[in-house]
């Protein structure tokens, strides 16, 4: 199918269609008490997946693969030349730390009603109009007030809050791959989970790597046609398809999110042919996530999504064979509840991020006995 605008590239996008504001931060949270640093060598590590062409250093990591010069800054704002080689800017420098409650990634199926100890550097490779966080992705670490924090200290601090996973997520943690990467190897051999929240803009070598160290990732699938893609997020459908695929085959616990965005991502027809394509593909125990859109960035003027559409869309989900649709960001609604695809018996109770029952007995219905997949200890 041939795109009209699809040949813009992401500089001239940003040009045409942002302003971007940098210096705030999110509020940190309190129990973490690290020095933040004003200044420190950016240049501490190499990035992985550069090769020398003749226009530049190329970055294999995500599908923008930005070629850089000497000086040159990467569309995620997070990689620079050096000396003729790249480095990640975002390494052991978090600007954001949470302890968070799995639900609210959100992970339905994952060690429900536990918590994560949750990071984020500055950067990102999309621009979305709709981002919640762009305060931190659509800037760069070292306009951040951050915390040092290397991977060691990472898992420290894990342990140390009783947490039994570190999550990669709030800004973009494809665009943070060394930090993610080398956290987690050291996170697995402390016996300690690694998920991500990522958008699954990645490229299929990265990601494989990836996913020897991840255990589950939740994935945005943002919209099911290249147009919006390209004008929602400046990135392309195709390549999140394929990560969808990649994930599944290497065994990472998976679960999707979709945004509906009023007037961007609210048509039935394309929401259908979404969970069709999910269907057909092997997603039918992949639990997906229809989350309510509240106005932000450079979508304040729109209205938040009606709940009608957020259950129609679940319930077309169901309709094209997927066992798990819920509705997200809605909290009581009937439709976050974890019902049992064979005898229809409600399992799992949520209250917001809470869980406030709980019915399935080693993974299984304890009606039917029917096996729910997820990972549940
Ligand atoms: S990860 Fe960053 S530097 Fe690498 S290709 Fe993607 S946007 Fe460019």
């Amino acid at each position: 199918m041939k795109e009209d605008n699809f040949d813009i590239r992401k500089r001239e996008f940003l040009k045409k269609c942002f302003t971007l504001t940098t210096g705030m931060v999110l509020p940190c949270s309190e129990f973490v008490k690290l020095n933040v640093s004003e200044s420190r060598d950016i240049y501490k590590r190499e990035a992985m997946f550069q090769e020398e062409t003749a226009r530049g250093i190329l970055c294999r990591i995500c599908p923008n693969e930005c070629v850089l010069k000497e000086g040159e800054l990467s569309e995620c704002n997070n990689r620079k030349v050096y000396k003729s080689k790249l480095y990640t800017l975002a390494y052991g420098n978090p600007c954001s730390v949470n302890i968070d409650p799995m639900e609210k990634k959100p992970f339905y199926h994952f060690l429900p009603g536990s918590r994560a100890y949750s990071i984020a550097t500055a950067g990102c490779n999309l621009v979305c109009l709709n981002c919640q966080n762009w305060t931190i992705s659509q800037t760069s670490p070292d306009k951040t007030r951050n915390y040092q924090l290397m991977p060691e200290k990472v898992v420290e601090e894990c342990i140390r809050q009783g947490c039994g996973s570190i999550a990669y997520t709030y800004s973009e943690p494809v665009t943070f791959y060394e930090y993610v990467y080398e956290t987690a190897v050291l996170a697995r051999k402390a016996g300690i989970k690694n998920i991500l929240k990522s958008n699954g803009y990645i490229n299929r070598e990265p990601l494989k790597k990836l996913c020897t160290v991840i255990d589950a990732a939740n994935i945005d699938l943002k919209a099911f046609t290249e147009s919006t893609y390209l004008k929602l997020s400046g990135g392309k459908l195709q390549p999140v398809l394929d990560s969808l695929i990649t994930y599944k085959e290497s065994g990472v616990w998976l679960e999707i999110t979709n945004l509906i965005i009023p007037t961007w991502t609210d048509n039935l027809t394309e929401i259908r042919q979404m969970c069709q394509w999910l269907s057909d593909n092997g997603f039918k125990k992949t639990p997906i996530h229809f989350s309510r859109f509240y106005p932000t960035y450079k979508l304040e003027q729109l209205p938040p999504t009606p709940v009608s559409t957020l259950e129609k869309a679940a319930r077309i989900a169901s309709e094209e064979g997927l066992d798990y649709a819920y509705t997200g960001n809605v909290p009581g609604n009937e439709l976050s509840d974890t019902i049992c695809p064979s005898c229809k018996e409600k399992l799992i109770v949520r209250q917001g991020y809470r869980i406030v029952a709980n019915a399935l007995k080693n993974g299984k219905c304890s009606f039917c006995g029917s096996k729910i997949e997820g990972v549940w200890s």
